[in-house]
């Protein structure tokens, strides 16, 4: 690991959302985990003490070369409207997004905090008036402020570390495999694989439900789901449900349906909470699986599902 490592962080168009969920990081914190990998914070809106001054002062001496710049955190969608301008986001009477391109020439790694900066998000959602994009994809589409060939200096694509918020084990997780130069395969959406690679349906407590094809219409009970309200965590990648939030819960264990909030395709211009469906089979299945082998399963396992399923005498 080398010594002088930095980061620095800025907020596009942003709620503030992964920068609140940064901040409940644990074991370490953000600020122990900055400390314990000896990071420079250079910047950060929320957690800086200094006047704005020196944050320009820092962007200068980035930009002329005399401070190096290890990691370029985005959050929020970059904002392009008015006519491509950029004017809706400024900062020192300068687009953002200007100042964003700049220093992304700087950066060892650019690291697309929250779904937002990484695919667009819910500002880049229809009639997208502000004409938001992801760093380096629209949605599901290569292509963003940065084209689909940019490579940061140590030669990846911004890595994208999606959610809505994103969770904050993945934001240290990701940052330590960079710090030590561990090796990050990305999947499609420039994605790390490490913390993509498995569904929220992978460790939900209503799993049995599912695979018993035992459903609620409502909520407020024990049941998957899936078949009716929406839930989308069998085609979303996330640990949600493996890496728990604050360390004790999860949308699904509070009996929320997954929003699918990482994907690329978020927020999708359908009902939250309702299943579309053609006739009572759900019009998206989980991944991987075929229609006709669906079909055939769902009445078996319903008829299989054990009398303490049935029952619903699990904890939720
Ligand atoms: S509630 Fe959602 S994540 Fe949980 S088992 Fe059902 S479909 Fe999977
Ligand atoms: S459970 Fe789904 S909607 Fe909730 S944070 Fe995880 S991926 Fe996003």
């Amino acid at each position: 690991m080398s010594a002088n490592q930095s980061l620095m962080w800025i907020q596009a168009g942003a709620c503030s959302g992964d920068t609140l969920s940064m901040l409940c990081a644990e074991k370490p914190s953000f600020p122990e985990f900055l400390q314990q990998n000896r990071i420079d914070l250079l910047w950060h809106p929320s957690l800086s003490p200094e006047p704005v001054s020196t944050f320009v002062k820092r962007i200068d001496a980035i930009l002329q070369d005399q401070l190096a710049l290890t990691f370029l955190c985005i959050e929020g969608s970059l904002v392009t409207g008015p006519h491509g301008s950029g004017m809706f986001d400024s900062f020192m009477g300068k687009a953002k997004i200007d100042l964003i391109r700049q220093l992304a020439e700087k950066a060892d790694y650019l690291i697309a905090v929250g779904t937002c900066a990484s695919f667009g998000g819910i500002h880049a959602a229809p009639p997208n008036p502000s004409d938001c994009l992801g760093l380096q994809f629209t949605k599901t589409e290569p292509g963003g402020l940065l084209t689909p060939e940019w490579r940061s200096r140590k030669g990846l694509p911004v890595i994208n570390l999606s959610g809505c918020p994103l969770h904050p084990s993945t934001l240290t997780g990701a940052l330590s495999m960079l710090v030590q130069e561990l090796p990050m395969p990305l999947n499609q959406w420039h994605m790390p694989e490490m913390f993509f690679s498995t569904m929220v349906h992978q460790g939900c407590t209503r799993n049995e439900y599912h695979e018993y094809d035992i459903e609620e219409i409502e909520f407020g009970h024990e049941g998957c789901l899936f078949f009716n309200l929406g839930c989308q965590g069998p085609v979303t990648l996330s640990t949600c449900n493996t890496e728990l939030w604050n360390g004790v819960n999860s949308k699904t264990r509070a009996g929320t349906p997954c929003l699918g909030c990482t994907m690329p395709n978020f927020p999708q211009d359908t009902a939250l909470f309702r299943t579309k469906k053609v006739g009572d089979v759900p019009s998206v299945l989980p991944l991987g699986v075929e229609r006709p082998n669906y079909m055939a399963y769902k009445g078996l396992a319903r008829d299989a599902a054990p009398k303490r399923v049935v029952k619903r005498e699990m904890d939720p």
